[in-house]
C-alpha cells in the first residue's frame, strides 16, 4: 500500500544510500536522483575535489557527503559504511558502481598481465568489499539492498572489449548471484545493473577523449533501439527502482539497460535476408 505521507516523487525517503564511484557519471547521477528522490547519501570516490564541489552544489552535510575512498581498500570502505551509519543513523543501500575500464586492449597475446590485476581490482575485488562490509551493517539491521554495476557485456561478447573488463564484469554478477541467496535469509536484496554504451568519462577517455556527441553518435549506431540516446540518467533510474521499495520483492536480478541490444544477432538476420532473396 502506498504511503499517503510519502509524494510520489520522494521514492527514498528515509533511507540513506552509499554510492561508490559517486564523483563522475553514472554514480554523480545517481547521487543527484536519490537526494531528489529524499534520501541521504555518502559519495565515495577517489576524485576528491570532484567529489566535495559535487555534494557541495547538490545540497548540505545533512544531505550529502563526501568521503575519499579508494574501494580496492578495505579500511576506506569500512569507514565509507561507518560514515553512513555515524552521520545518517544507518545503511539502505550500497551502491557498488566503481569501475574502470582499464587499457583497451583486446588482443589476448598481446594483454598486459598488470593492467589485467588493476581492472580485476578495482571492479571485482572492489565490489566485493563493498558486499562484504554493506552486509555487516545491513545483516543485524535485517534489511538492505546492495546494487552493483556490472555492464551488458556480462551478458553478450564483444572481441573488441578489453578481457579485464569483460571478466571482471562477469565476476561482478556472479558475486552478486551468491550475495542475493546467502543475505535472502536477512531481507537483504542483491542486484547487478548492465548498462549499454553511455557516454561518460570512462568511456569518452577509452575512445581517446572524443566530443560526448561523437560517443553517443558511436554507440547509437551500433544500437538496437533507435532514435534514442543511453543517458548516465536512465541507468541512475534503474538504481533508483531497484533501490526503493518499488522493487521490494526484486533480488537477483542482473537489469540489462540496453534497449535490447544483448539479445539481437544481427548477422543472422542478414544471413536469413540474403537466402530469402
Ligand atoms: P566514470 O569514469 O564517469 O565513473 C567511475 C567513477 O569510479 C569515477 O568517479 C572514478 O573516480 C571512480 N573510481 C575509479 N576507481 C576507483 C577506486 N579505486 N575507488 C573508488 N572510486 C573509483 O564512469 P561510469 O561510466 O560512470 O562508470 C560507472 C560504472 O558503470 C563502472 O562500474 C563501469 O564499469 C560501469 N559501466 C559503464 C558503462 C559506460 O558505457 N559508461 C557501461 C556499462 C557499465
Amino acid at each position: 500500500m502506498m504511503s499517503a505521507a510519502i509524494p510520489i516523487t520522494q521514492r527514498l525517503a528515509g533511507k540513506v544510500a552509499l554510492i561508490t564511484g559517486g564523483a563522475s557519471g553514472i554514480g554523480e547521477c545517481t547521487a543527484r536522483l536519490f537526494v531528489k528522490h529524499g534520501a541521504k547519501v555518502i559519495v565515495a570516490d577517489v576524485q576528491d575535489q570532484l567529489g566535495r564541489s559535487l555534494c557541495q552544489e547538490i545540497g548540505s552535510e545533512e544531505t550529502i557527503f563526501y568521503v575519499h575512498c579508494d574501494v580496492t581498500c578495505d579500511a576506506d570502505i569500512q569507514n565509507a559504511v561507518d560514515t553512513a551509519i555515524s552521520k545518517y543513523g544507518k545503511l539502505d543501500i550500497m551502491f557498488s558502481n566503481a569501475g574502470i575500464s582499464g587499457e583497451m586492449e583486446s588482443r589476448i597475446i598481446l594483454s598486459d598481465n598488470t593492467n589485467f590485476k588493476r581492472v580485476f581490482d578495482v571492479n571485482a575485488y572492489g565490489a566485493f568489499l563493498a558486499g562484504k562490509h554493506a552486509a555487516r551493517v545491513m545483516i543485524p539491521a535485517k534489511t538492505g539492498c546492495i546494487i552493483f554495476t556490472a555492464s551488458v557485456v556480462s551478458v553478450v561478447a564483444e572481441g573488441a572489449i578489453p578481457y579485464a573488463y569483460v571478466a571482471s564484469k562477469h565476476a561482478v554478477v556472479g558475486l552478486a548471484n551468491n550475495l542475493c541467496v546467502e543475505l535472502g535469509q536477512y531481507g537483504i536484496r542483491v542486484n547487478c545493473i548492465s548498462p549499454f554504451g553511455v557516454a561518460t568519462p570512462m568511456l569518452r577517455q577509452g575512445a581517446g577523449m572524443i566530443e560526448k556527441s561523437k560517443v553517443e553518435d558511436l554507440v547509437s549506431s551500433s544500437a538496437n533501439l533507435k532514435g534514442i540516446v543511453l543517458e548516465a540518467e536512465d541507468v541512475a533510474k534503474a538504481a533508483l527502482y531497484l533501490g526503493s521499495d518499488d522493487s521490494k520483492y526484486v533480488s537477483g536480478m542482473n537489469l540489462v539497460v540496453d534497449g535490447g541490444y544483448s539479445i539481437t544477432n544481427p548477422s543472422f538476420g542478414s544471413v536469413f535476408k540474403t537466402l530469402l532473396s
